[in-house]
């Protein structure tokens, strides 16, 4: 089964209509070489979505979307402003959001859904914890993570991206090897094969977790991993463009 690739970047809380710039311009002669299975996406600040103009071959995200509509929710933005702000993805459930934001499986669970019922494709994160990989729980914390947005909803996964994101890897410098992503890429394919064996062997899974010019050719290797989900080397217009012409 040949399923194409996603590179995708998390620009987290940086970025400036300058780095807008130097992206688009680094970006643009990658984007012309890169075969049509290959897309590159940017998740940067959403005041920075629609600083992203003339690259049409670029697609672009929100970092978050909102499980809500529309309505009283100050500070939330909807799929459907997403959507106009030019977005067609949206990472939904990162690590950093379970964490600081306190987002539960349920809520993440909502907002794949409202994602996916406006028209974006939700980049949904899993991943353990160092301590949960230590204790042998990875693929226990991960079969929950996405049994709770796909178990009663399989139809969603054919319209979903997946991110394993290990946060012991998250701008640690530490990479989970290529064996070890690979290992959890097959599981969560196999866990999503209970509910529907076709979409689970379409959907693109990315690994994410100190992704960088130089690891990432042996992850892209693997039979698993659809592409990556990258932080920190993001921001580096030079270094993302070598990271796009690594697969
Ligand atoms: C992320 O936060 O999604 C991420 C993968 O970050 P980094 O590449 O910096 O580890």
């Amino acid at each position: 089964m040949s399923r194409n690739y996603l590179i995708a970047a998390n620009w987290k809380m940086n970025g400036s209509n300058a780095l807008v710039k130097s992206m688009c311009a680094e970006l643009t002669p990658v984007l012309s070489q890169l075969s049509p299975e290959i897309a590159v996406l940017i998740c940067p600040p959403a005041t920075l979505l629609t600083a992203f103009t003339g690259v049409n071959a670029l697609a672009i995200g929100g970092q978050d979307v909102s499980a809500e509509g529309a309505g009283a929710y100050t500070g939330q933005l909807s799929a459907a402003l997403l959507l106009e702000a030019g977005a067609t993805y949206a990472i939904v459930g990162h690590s950093e959001r379970r964490q600081y934001q306190g987002e539960t499986d349920e809520l993440v669970a909502a907002k794949v859904a409202q994602a996916i019922a406006a028209g974006l494709t939700p980049v949904l994160c899993v991943g353990e914890t160092l301590a949960e990989r230590q204790q042998e729980k990875t693929q226990q914390v991960i079969a929950k993570q996405l049994m709770a947005v796909y178990a009663s909803h399989p139809e969603l996964l054919v319209k979903s991206v997946i991110a394993y994101e290990p946060i012991w890897a998250i701008g640690t410098g530490l990479s989970a090897t290529p064996e070890q992503a690979q290992e959890t890429h097959a599981f969560i394919r196999d866990t999503l094969a209970q509910l529907n064996q076709d979409a689970a062997e379409q959907v693109r899974i990315l690994y994410g977790g100190s992704v960088n010019a130089e690891n990432c050719s042996a992850l892209f290797t693997q039979p698993d991993i659809d592409g990556a989900l990258v932080g920190g080397a993001s921001l580096k217009p030079d270094e993302f463009a070598k990271i796009c012409l690594s697969i």
